[in-house]
């Protein structure tokens, strides 16, 4: 494809992301308006709110996840192109982004492309901890917890099986409690029925907060129950805890407790998906966010707007900003296409919060709606149905009932499959030159 601009063409529209923001952009947006180019660094869209049961090998990862390609051929979208490529660089004087593979320019660039993980500048961090930001990251964690699980069976010594199967999960908000009652479960009830060799009492699961509760943006009463759901799955909740270092697989706190774990996976913090900017600045806010107005344009910039997690718009409701969640990421996209679309901005942003949820494994979650309160197995079974409507494709939604069905039955799951990746050909990583 020619990047350059012609004059009799349509005006380019650059949207960096697949995910919940772009896609749901581009569903609405009036594409005959435009000449329209996604550009995300994986070709498939992904579910983030599911990863964990990935990680936790019930789901497998094909079933969150969406060629962005099929989803471009739908009528609505027809037209718009797919380009695979990680954007590291944006000159907005050029007005063009860069990827590995080619400069794509731009008359309009929508940026969706979220968040990744923040290690807040702990050293070395990012070379020891698991994260659960993509899919890939969910398969590398799921595939450590099932290496352990079978060297811990062959294990003839008690101390070294304890050491391989000690977990410690760093953050209690949504994704943390979630992994870690998806490890309670494995405690409680899988491991005596796949691996018998090992005793419960040789598994710890360790789940700490830096707060005084576990799910904070949560309401208080969603909070207690959650704890009160991680004792029944022998999870030790550390509150008020602020991790500092991670070195020869001692986690240290601020209050100076050490914690002896070969497993650290770490949820506890995102900052925007950095990118090298030339030309003009954009005013960038904390979490490095893109600072927009209330129609999504990014402030110091024109022609730019940024969506979802790595947008941060602040008003008197949010002064902080909204809440980095699907529901935003998607209303906002929705807000920017119907603006776009009309071609006046005429409609400004205004978050309607639909409430928040989070399950504790099976028959335990809990769901905080405008004026009710649900835990328990009603709560579980209203997120199961909420991430089955919002999963995108028919067959994964099928896919994922089904084996949700198959679990709750029979609390097996055909999926704790060791999957090393080959050794060969020994050639240059995938993306390099
Ligand atoms: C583990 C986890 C659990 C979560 N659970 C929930 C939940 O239960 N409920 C809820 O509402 N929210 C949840 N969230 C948050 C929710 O996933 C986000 O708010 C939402 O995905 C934001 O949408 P987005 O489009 O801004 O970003 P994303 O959905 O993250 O999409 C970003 C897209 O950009 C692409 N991309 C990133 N960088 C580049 C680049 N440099 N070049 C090209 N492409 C790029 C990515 O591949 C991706 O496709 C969870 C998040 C995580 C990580």
């Amino acid at each position: 494809m020619s990047n350059n601009k012609t004059e009799d063409r349509k005006r380019r529209l650059v949207v960096i992301g697949g995910g919940f923001a772009g896609l749901n952009f581009l569903k609405k947006l009036d594409t005959r308006q435009w000449e329209i180019v996604l550009v995300d660094r994986n070709n498939f869209h992904s579910f983030p709110p599911l990863f964990y049961q990935v990680a936790s090998s019930v789901l497998d990862p094909g079933s969150i996840s969406f060629p962005l390609r099929r989803e471009m051929r739908r009528r609505r979208m027809r037209g718009a192109r797919f380009h695979l490529g990680n954007v590291t660089k944006i000159d907005t004087d050029r007005k063009c982004v860069v990827t590995q593979f080619e400069s794509i320019e731009y008359d309009s660039l929508v940026i969706a492309a979220g968040t990744t993980n923040n290690f807040f500048s702990i050293p070395d961090l990012e070379k020891c901890v698991y994260t659960l930001k993509s899919t890939a990251e969910a398969i590398r964690c799921r595939n450590d917890i099932l290496d352990r699980l079978e060297r811990a069976a062959l294990c003839k010594d008690a101390e070294r099986r304890r050491r391989l199967l000690s977990f410690t999960i760093v953050g209690g908000g949504p994704a943390g409690v979630e992994v870690a009652g998806a490890l309670g479960e494995l405690k409680r009830y899988i491991l005596k029925r796949e691996y018998p060799a090992i005793s419960v009492d040789d598994v710890s699961v360790t789940l700490v907060e830096g707060t005084d509760r576990l799910l904070r943006t949560m309401s208080e009463q969603a909070s207690r129950e959650a704890l009160e759901y991680m004792g029944h799955l022998m999870v030790n909740v550390k509150l008020q805890k602020i991790m500092k270092s991670y070195d020869k697989n001692v986690v240290t706190f601020a209050d100076g407790e050490e914690l002896y774990s070969e497993m650290v996976i770490w949820t506890a913090g995102v900052t925007a998906v950095p990118f090298d900017i030339a030309g003009k600045q954009p005013a960038i806010g904390p979490g490095g966010r893109f600072i927009v107005d209330e129609y999504g344009r990014v402030e110091g910039l024109e022609d730019v707007y940024a969506l979802g997690d790595i947008a941060l718009h602040q008003n008197e409701q949010w002064p902080r900003g909204c809440p980095q969640v699907a529901q935003v990421a998607i209303q906002q996209a929705r807000n920017l296409a119907k603006n776009l679309n009309s071609g006046k901005f005429d409609t400004p942003f205004k978050y309607k919060d639909k409430g928040t949820m989070a399950t504790v494994g099976r028959n335990r979650a809990v769901v905080d709606l405008k004026h009710l309160h649900l835990y328990g197995r009603p709560a579980w079974f209203t997120w199961m149905f909420v991430h089955l409507i919002s999963l995108l494709g028919m067959r994964n939604k099928l896919t994922v009932l089904i084996t949700w069905a198959w679990s709750y039955v029979n609390y097996s799951s055909s999926l704790r499959l060791l999957l090393h990746p080959t050794r060969y050909p020994l050639r240059s990583r995938w993306g390099e030159k």
